[in-house]
């Protein structure tokens, strides 16, 4: 290891609440797969980082305007994005996924969700896919900056449903949090680290080098463990 001082800070944005990938504790502190996947990250490649959670889109424009050097938010990597950003190797599966307030049995598919409201993320692709199939079903879209707000307001009757990350609204559901799962999911992108395009290739290298190391040493295994297999 490098000594500390000469390690290298970077800002890295995140979302501000996407459980089990980023969250904060009672204490304040952030943890979830994400960011303890980049700390070990950092760690084992030497590098320093700076944990700034602003919320999914905010973080997003804030690298593409360079003003942090890197995203971890439970990003898709998706073609339309490859255009502005640099990702990583993909560290986790995911897609989109359809979730109701628990106990309502009249949204078995997209075609209830006619004359409805649904909401969304803005600048995910839980939105992008809901925005897709809006016409089609005639359902209309409410957007939100954060994940809370946006099953608070399914939660409160004024939504109907939401469309989010598969295994955000799994671990969601599984812990209680009042929503259930109603469609199968739709395939989507799997999750990647981003800089802006041309930008800290050394920082993408890194990350893609600690996670091989992770997963090589069993310790990447040990994070997704940490978050997905503790019982109910
Ligand atoms: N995976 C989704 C996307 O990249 C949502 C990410 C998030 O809400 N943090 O658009």
């Amino acid at each position: 290891q490098a000594a500390t001082t000469d390690e290298k800070t970077y800002q890295i944005a995140t979302d501000i609440t996407f459980a089990p990938f980023e969250f904060q504790e009672t204490n304040g502190e952030y943890v979830g797969i994400d960011i303890d996947l980049l700390n070990a990250i950092a760690e084992d490649q030497g590098f320093k980082v700076e944990i700034k959670p602003l919320g999914f889109n905010a973080a997003v424009q804030a690298l593409e305007s360079k003003q942090v050097d890197g995203v971890i938010a439970g990003m898709s990597i998706t073609d339309e994005r490859k255009n502005k950003f640099d990702f990583s190797d993909p560290y986790f599966d995911s897609g989109v996924v359809m979730a109701v307030k628990e106990g309502n049995d009249e949204i078995k598919e997209y075609k209830d969700l006619k004359g409805k409201k649904v909401a969304v993320k803005t600048g995910t692709e839980g939105a992008s896919f809901a925005t897709s199939i809006k016409d089609k079903y005639g359902f209309k879209i409410v957007t939100f900056d954060d994940s809370a707000n946006m099953y608070d307001d399914v939660k409160t009757g004024n939504s109907t449903a939401v469309f989010d990350d598969y295994p955000v609204l799994a671990y969601g559901a599984n812990q209680g949090n009042g929503l259930e799962l109603v469609t199968e999911k739709e395939s989507g992108g799997s999750y990647g680290f981003a800089v802006s395009k041309g930008q800290n290739p050394e920082l993408i290298q890194q990350f893609n080098e600690g996670l091989s190391n992770l997963k090589e040493s069993g310790e990447y295994d040990k994070i997704l463990d940490t978050y997905l297999s503790a019982p109910k």
